[in-house]
């Protein structure tokens, strides 16, 4: 008996279905509510008694038949979707990167870097303190009482009578001092606040200080430690020579020249047709600091020596306007 349909057609409409919608309408037409599958079904209570289960059999098949051909194609169909999504976003391996932009560092980094790298090598230790001092620490203990003309020389920001911002590393060598016995060896770099700005100047500026204190230190070894240092940070063929000045805390003190390095010695704007740029001040350290730190000062000496970092970059890279290392100007930075 024929169920009056033609499985051939139903199994070639299933194998013909190019996507999943396609295939859909198809279960919609034979197995939906008003689909033939379901029809046949309903048709079934009018066929005669005898012939009934027979008809029902075979609807059952067709059923079963049609699912299982259903289920085949819907996942031959779904695995195509997926291999077609795969390929549409292949990644070629082989194709060159971006490239990364790598930073440099600020050029007042680099110099502060270099200039630890040299002092540790001799055996000095990083030492550092607050940037926010007292009174004590930042004038009283180096041998700069109150009402002392060299307060003058220092524009200090003041935050009261007793607190204020440090115009230089020196308090670090004082708590340094006041935390240990001698031998000293250090550096102190760090930030420095003066109440100062012009095409030389800025409020805030960078230093290195160091001392070093031990018996039978003499004004030799910082001539020698210097000079090296210098020709270390500038090269071997720099002329180095010692001036006598003064600082409080240092007795003798003096100032540090070397060979303009813009002219080569033969006198330019920069070294003011001198031919010598001075580089940093110096000296054996004063008595009077040692007794503001209880060091006996017949029998320890020591020498000290500083130095602005911003100056010394300006010098190596030949720049000749501070504000550039503040303005954070990419183009300029990224020449370092
Ligand atoms: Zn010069």
């Amino acid at each position: 008996m024929d169920l009056g349909v033609d499985i051939k057609s139903i199994i070639a409409e299933i194998d013909n279905a190019s996507n999943l919608n396609e295939l859909y309408q198809l279960k919609v037409k034979y197995l939906g509510k008003k689909g033939i599958i379901s029809q046949l079904n309903k048709n079934l209570k009018d066929i005669e008694q005898e012939k009934r289960v027979e008809f029902g059999k075979k609807i059952h098949e067709l059923r079963v038949l049609f699912e299982e051909k259903y289920e085949e194609k819907e996942n031959f169909l779904k695995n195509e979707g997926r291999k077609q999504k795969l390929a549409s976003e292949n990644i070629d391996i082989t194709l060159a990167g971006f490239p990364f932009k790598f930073g440099s560092l600020h050029p007042l980094t680099r110099v502060y870097n270099e200039i630890v790298d040299i002092f540790t090598a001799m055996g000095f230790e990083v030492a550092t303190g607050p940037e926010i001092e007292s009174d004590f620490y930042n004038f009283e203990a180096l041998n700069i009482p109150k009402a002392h003309p060299a307060r003058d020389m220092q524009d200090t920001f003041y935050i009261t009578d007793e607190i204020l911002l440090r115009t230089h590393t020196s308090p670090v060598q004082i708590r340094t001092m006041l935390a240990q016995e001698p031998p000293v060896k250090i550096i102190a770099p760090g930030k420095v606040y003066r109440c100062d700005h012009d095409v030389t100047h800025t409020p805030m500026f960078h230093q290195v200080e160091g001392l070093l204190v031990d018996e039978k230190v003499t004004f030799g070894d910082l001539k020698g430690t210097l000079t090296l240092f210098i020709k270390r940070l500038f090269g071997d063929d720099v002329p180095v020579r010692f001036r006598p000045s003064f600082f409080p805390f240092t007795e003798p003190s003096a100032e540090v020249d070397m060979g303009c390095v813009i002219c080569g010695s033969k006198g330019c704007r920069v070294c003011k047709n001198t031919g010598w740029l001075e580089i940093l001040g110096c000296g054996m350290v004063h008595p009077n600091v040692f007794k503001s730190v209880n060091y006996d000062f017949t029998k320890y000496r020591g020498f000290a020596f500083g130095m602005g970092i911003e100056r010394i970059t300006m010098l190596k890279y030949g720049i000749n306007d501070l504000r550039l290392f503040f303005e954070n100007n990419v183009k300029f930075l990224g020449q370092f």
